[in-house]
């Protein structure tokens, strides 16, 4: 969601004659788009600020802060950056540097226009984005979120759920995909309850997905369509059937469950249940039997016993996951749990995430083995970080290395045959 709203700042920014450069020590303005999804990346800007403000005795330099930001963080960072600003009210930056007393770069260009002010997400999603690659890239389908799980800062960094209008969606994608990009990410905080907030007007998130699915069998163009996070209680069998239908829609499902436990659910207030979740796996399995599973899980939150956590083992040992994201509890600021006391202890919260990430390794290998000898296709995504082989990834999201140093292929999908598996990775040789 940061790189994506990045990437429309970077071209806001870059309309009024910014030119963005790589080296930080060097630059007039920096600025942070903030997630406070967790306490580690907040305390992290608190750690730049103040670094920012030290250089500011030397040069000029003027910082802003957007982003997912909670209230009390708000009147802090008010006294600490210069600007700040919520995303929907991105395309009044260039009129808020220039009050801020800064000649910015494009105003003497008489050619640079400026945008007319506004105070509402769709215009955020008017502005054409900067896309960083030229064959990844993500595009919003939803602002907010109405779910308000007990632990969730997004609610109120985020405000209320809108849907993108579909029209805008699907023309971007084609768009992007006609351009050669390869990988296309649909996001949003609950992609499936798409549409719900304007129902009888808009599509619903399987009918977006088919309107896309149309779209790309009229392309030539092979691309994968992702999309990042579903929601457990909105997962309706006909998103996985219009997932199986059609080529471009990758097999690749990210599910978050949270926790294996019905009462940590509740507590949560996830409103779906173990079973409910279990339903969802055995369509996916059924209808998409190549897909892989990802998924988010907490560890930690209040009052999770051992008991709770064991059950999370067993959800883990049933289905399977390729992929988990494992976060420890933090408590937020103004999320309900925030009232709750944090009771599991942060060795608790570490023992539990290490033995969970190996149970999922155990998984992820198993399958990772079931792929040795067979060809599949990579999408190359760069180099490793040795600089030794070409990196890429298989339609699942499974990282591969390729025995090739062909810079040529960055950016395309090829074909390869698997090698050898490691936990969460795969070697290949080129077909
Ligand atoms: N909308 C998505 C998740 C958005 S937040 C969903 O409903 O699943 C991304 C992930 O951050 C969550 O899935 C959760 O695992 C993690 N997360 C959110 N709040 C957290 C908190 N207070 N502490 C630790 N992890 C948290
Ligand atoms: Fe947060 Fe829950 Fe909304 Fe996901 S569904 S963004 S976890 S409140």
């Amino acid at each position: 969601m940061n790189i994506s709203d990045s990437e429309r700042v970077r071209s806001v920014l870059e309309r009024i004659g910014y030119v963005w450069t790589d080296n930080e020590e060097e630059a007039n303005l920096l600025g942070i788009l903030a997630c406070s999804v967790r306490q580690k990346p907040i305390d992290k800007v608190y750690n730049k600020i103040s670094q920012w403000n030290r250089w500011k005795n030397k040069r000029n330099l003027v910082t802003f802060i957007s982003g997912c930001i909670l209230p009390t963080d708000k009147e802090r960072f008010l006294k600490l950056f210069d600007l700040i600003f919520s995303m929907s009210e991105l395309s009044q930056l260039p009129a808020m540097i220039r009050d801020y007393g800064v000649v910015t770069p494009g105003a003497l260009d008489s050619s640079v226009t400026a945008m007319p002010a506004n105070e509402n997400i769709f215009q955020l999603w008017d502005v054409k984005p900067n896309y960083q690659s030229d064959f990844e890239a993500y595009v919003p389908i939803q602002n907010g979120c109405d779910k308000f799980c007990t632990y969730c800062a997004v609610p109120y960094t985020r405000g209320r759920e809108v849907s993108r209008p579909s029209q805008e969606i699907i023309d971007e994608v084609a768009h992007l995909a006609a351009r050669g990009y390869k990988s296309i990410t649909l996001l949003g905080q609950n992609v499936n309850s798409y549409g719900l907030d304007k129902k009888g007007e808009e599509i619903t998130f399987p009918e977006l997905l088919r309107a896309i699915g149309e779209a790309g069998n009229k392309l030539q163009q092979k691309f994968w369509l992702y999309f990042t996070s579903p929601h457990p209680s909105d997962m309706t069998r006909e998103v996985i059937e219009v997932i199986s239908q059609y080529d471009c829609l990758a097999k690749q499902i990210h599910l978050p469950l949270q926790s294996g436990d019905d009462r940590m659910l509740i507590k949560m207030k996830r409103s779906h249940d173990l079973q409910k979740y279990r339903e969802i796996v055995q369509d996916i399995r059924q209808l998409i039997p190549q897909a892989t599973l990802f998924t988010d899980i907490i560890v930690g939150f209040t009052s999770e016993t051992e008991e709770a956590f064991q059950n999370t083992v067993e959800a883990f040992q049933e289905f399977k996951f390729n992929m988990a994201y494992i976060a420890k509890y933090s408590p937020r600021p103004g999320a309900a749990s925030y009232r709750w006391e944090d009771d599991v202890t942060n060795d608790e919260k570490k023992g539990r995430y290490q033995r969970l990430t190996l149970v999922l390794k155990r998984h992820a290998y198993r399958y990772n083995q079931s792929l040795v000898n067979k060809e599949m296709e990579i999408l190359v995504t760069g180099k490793d970080r040795k600089g030794q082989y070409l990196q890429g990834l298989t339609e699942g999201k499974i990282i591969t290395r390729i025995e090739s140093l062909d810079e040529s292929l960055i950016g395309k999908i090829v074909p390869a045959k698997i090698i050898s598996a490691a936990d969460f990775s795969l070697t290949a040789q080129l077909a």
